[in-house]
């Protein structure tokens, strides 16, 4: 191959030359430009997790539909829980209260009782009765008494 031969093979490999160098810059982009074909291959990945993501959704839903349940039971058994506990908060409050008017009338009536009782004194002996002006007046072996119990003292009337 002499130089002239040599010249005319290049010309004829000059357009082949650049159709490949063409290609090869055209090639190098498409090498250069490798990112958007990562994501559609973790679009294909994220496709085949796409059901396993479906089904932990529906889970999740489910699991949520459940606890909303559970959540309106247990606030319906509180709302109840609640009412019974003001309805025993205010039995309770009602019959203390009712209880401790009866208790105060009794202790007011013992206590009148006892006023009444203890104004005389009744000695044991003789079965007669004294007020609180009469020198045997809580002198005597006796007790406190109401005013008409036993017989009247003739010195004091009783
Ligand atoms: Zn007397």
């Amino acid at each position: 191959m002499n130089w002239k031969t040599f010249k005319v093979f290049l010309r004829s490999l000059r357009l082949p030359v650049i159709a490949l160098l063409g290609g090869l810059l055209v090639s190098a982009f498409a090498l250069d430009d490798p990112e958007p074909a990562k994501p559609a291959a973790a679009n294909q990945e994220a496709r085949g997790e796409q059901p396993q993501i479906r089904d932990g959704i529906s889970q999740l839903r489910e699991e949520n539909a459940k606890l909303r349940e559970e959540n309106a039971q247990l606030r319906k058994e509180n709302q109840q829980l609640r009412r019974l506990l003001a309805e025993k908060v205010e039995g309770n409050v009602t019959s203390t209260t009712v209880t401790n008017s009866v208790s105060s009338v009794q202790t007011n009536q013992a206590i009148t009782e006892a006023e009444g009782q203890l104004t005389h004194w009744f000695t044991t002996s003789s079965g007669k009765r004294h007020n609180n002006r009469c020198r045997y007046f809580k002198t005597t072996e006796g007790r406190l008494c109401s005013p008409d119990e036993g017989k009247p003292c003739k010195l004091c009337g009783g």
